[in-house]
């Protein structure tokens, strides 16, 4: 009976030899499974930096977005298909942005307010003289940085300010007109493009006067973030020495 087994064992690992024989020499195969192709590293890692500094939505080319600021001036002949027009407060803007604007203004008032605009578009000329006489140049924009210059921000007051020694101060935010503007401006595309804790990143000092138009969508998203335009546009620059004014 053993003997039997011992036999039988045997015959079943000379088959097994040549099975392997066979196998190896190619004259029976196995299917085998399709082993998937190795994914290189860089395809699968995410650049968190780039994910951060970027979201997808945002198309930065969009005129509404463009950027000025101590750090990125006015490119070059940007001025070529821009055009500026008159409101009908006499206040030179983007002619994009002529409709919202005088909507605003119109609802503001309408409210019960008095808003005031004291500044709009600057000619890359005018802004040079009003760095030209400044003292502290911190006060005033680099000419080509300001956002003056694109025809897209305005300065606005509340009138009762207008006899302030300066309009252009902190309290300015206390002011009836300012407080319905800041609430409701994201409505009509606009945003309060230096907000009091971000003056490292924008490179200017709060401002609760100056509004910038970057469109309704964006102004809503930038607003409902708590973001500035450079975290929204993912262009944080490291570079914080200087903090001025616009
Ligand atoms: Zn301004």
């Amino acid at each position: 009976m053993l003997k039997k087994i011992l036999i039988l064992d045997l015959i079943l690992l000379l088959m097994l030899g040549l099975v392997g024989v066979l196998y190896k020499i190619g004259v029976i195969t196995f299917d085998k499974a399709e082993a998937p192709e190795p994914i290189a590293e860089e395809e699968v890692t995410v650049d968190e930096e780039e994910t951060l500094n970027l979201p997808p939505e945002v198309d930065e080319t969009e005129w509404s977005l463009i950027l000025a600021n101590p750090w990125n001036e006015i490119p070059e002949g940007y001025f070529e298909d821009v055009d500026i027009v008159s409101t009908e407060d006499g206040w030179e803007v983007d002619s994009r942005i002529k409709e919202p604007l005088e909507k605003m203004m119109a609802d503001c008032r309408e409210a019960g307010y008095n808003p005031q605009i004291i500044s709009a578009f600057r000619t890359r000329g005018f802004q040079q003289s009003l760095y030209d006489s400044t003292a502290n140049k911190n006060d005033t924009a680099y000419p080509g940085t300001s956002e003056h210059e694109l025809g897209l921000a305005l300065d606005i007051i509340d009138a009762a300010s207008a006899g302030w020694g300066d309009p252009l101060v902190k309290e300015q935010e206390d002011t009836e007109a300012q407080k319905w503007l800041m609430d409701n401006c994201q409505n009509y595309g606009f945003i309060l493009r230096y907000p009091a804790d971000k003056e490292d990143i924008t490179g200017i000092i709060y401002e609760p006067w100056h509004y910038r138009y970057v469109g309704e969508e964006h102004a809503k998203k930038i607003t409902e973030s708590g973001q500035c335009l450079e975290e929204y546009l993912g262009r944080i620059e490291n570079d914080k020495e200087k903090i001025g004014s616009e």
